[in-house]
């Protein structure tokens, strides 16, 4: 038998946010040697949270990130790496000049038709208003027709969409708009989920506590070169798929988004989350940083206006756009990475989907798992980017 050397018992894992964190630490909890890369300044990847330096507000700088999960075990674990705070993200929208809850719930329906139904009234009359000649909607625009009729479309979800995703709803897919997103109830939790919360000091310290291990090695600020990968056994990668290949097929379709930051005293909106459907406004929400932090106390505001717009090569991808032309392209991709030895992609940008951060950590736990039982070798991908079924 040969003994094991260092080299043999050592991996790059390329990204410190949570995909390549949670992977790093099970290793390293395994007794792997764990050297981990970030061409940004800063670990925690988008989740990434800091305090503005005037206000103190603490800032989730790639936008808001509210913790949420049905998963039991993914919940314990980020519960042994930060104390987490209750938190219901309660977002409202800004619309044909009303203010009205999301998602659409029985109050946001009498308030907009002006009525004071109950649930079954109301259920009764939104049918009444949906487009009964569309019986199999292939589009977002013909879903929401369907279920919800024209007015609260207009109000609620075109001029949104368009400024989101740069098209118009009638060129995106139904699937988008999966389930109808009604409530016919007073109930305005933006998420469903079970477990539901904020980070009491943020993602970043939660993040620098899973990478808390004398096993793992962070280098901040540097982007990976191929040369890196010498001298370790594998390679996890939760950067972009095809920025692996040096983008030699064509680059992969981003929305990406600008913040617009300004800063006042007191209080600027009353919530953490203001959404604008009106098309002519050019933002899609504004996001008021301290309403995510209930519990602490601030004379001053921080704000930021989002705006989405088409990712150039040097802008930060954040969502996926996955239509056709991408979803060809990204076949492509996924076969040459297939054919890849000692490489596995992960997480949102390398497996080229929309995740949240809980799916996100339980992917990196399996993904961990079946490295370490299969004795150090896992295939490209754990979960099919095409279809996001789970293959090992
Ligand atoms: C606007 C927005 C809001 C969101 N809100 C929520 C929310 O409310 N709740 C929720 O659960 N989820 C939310 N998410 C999802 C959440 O951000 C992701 O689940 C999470 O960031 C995925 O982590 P990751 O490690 O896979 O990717 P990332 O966080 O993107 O980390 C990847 C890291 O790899 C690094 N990297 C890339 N290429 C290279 C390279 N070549 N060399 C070196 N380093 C490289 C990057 O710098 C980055 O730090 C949101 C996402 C977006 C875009």
């Amino acid at each position: 038998m040969t003994a094991t050397t260092d080299a043999q018992r050592s991996v790059l894992i390329v990204g410190a946010g949570l995909s390549g964190a949670v992977v790093g630490r099970a290793l390293a909890d395994a007794g792997w040697a764990v050297q981990i890369i970030d061409s940004r300044a800063h670990i925690a990847g988008n989740c990434y949270t800091a305090r503005d330096a005037d206000t103190g507000v603490l800032v989730h700088v790639y936008g808001p990130h509210i913790f949420h999960t049905d998963d039991a075990d993914v919940w314990a674990y980020v519960n042994r790496h930060t104390t987490f705070r209750a938190f219901k993200n309660r977002v409202k929208t800004t619309s044909q000049g009303a203010v009205y809850a999301l998602p659409i719930n029985l109050h946001t329906i009498n308030q907009f038709y002006g009525k004071t139904f109950g649930p079954a009234d109301a259920q009764a009359f939104l049918e009444a208003q949906g487009d009964a000649s569309i019986t199999d909607p292939q589009t977002f625009e013909e879903q929401a027709l369907r279920f919800v009729g024209p007015d609260l479309y207009e109000a609620f979800f075109k001029g949104y969409t368009e400024k989101q995703w740069g098209c118009a709803p009638s060129e995106l897919p139904a699937s988008i708009l999966k389930r109808l997103p009604v409530r016919f109830n007073y109930e305005d939790d933006y998420f469903a989920h079970r477990f539901q919360g904020m980070p009491e000091d943020g993602y970043t310290p939660m993040v620098a506590s899973i990478l808390d291990h004398q096993g793992i090695t962070v280098t901040l600020s540097t982007t990976f070169t191929p040369d890196m990968a010498r001298g370790h056994t594998h390679v996890f990668w939760s950067g972009a798929l095809d920025g692996y290949f040096d983008f030699r097929l064509g680059r992969l379709g981003y929305r990406t988004l600008d913040f617009e930051a300004f800063s006042g005293v007191g209080d600027y909106q009353g919530c953490a989350v203001m959404n604008y459907g009106d098309r002519d406004v050019p933002y899609t929400r504004i996001t008021e940083h301290k309403h995510f932090s209930p519990w602490e106390s601030h004379d001053s505001t921080v704000c930021c206006r989002e705006f989405s717009r088409a990712a150039g090569p040097e802008d930060v991808p954040y969502y996926p756009i996955r239509l056709v032309e991408e979803r060809a392209l990204l076949g492509d991709y996924v076969a040459l990475a297939q054919a890849c030895e000692g490489a596995t992609f992960l997480g949102r940008l390398g497996t080229y989907r929309y995740l949240d951060m809980d799916v996100t950590i339980r992917e990196a736990m399996d993904a961990a798992e079946a490295f370490l039982a299969r004795g150090g070798h896992l295939p490209a991908f754990c979960v099919d980017p095409l279809t996001g079924a789970k293959v090992i």
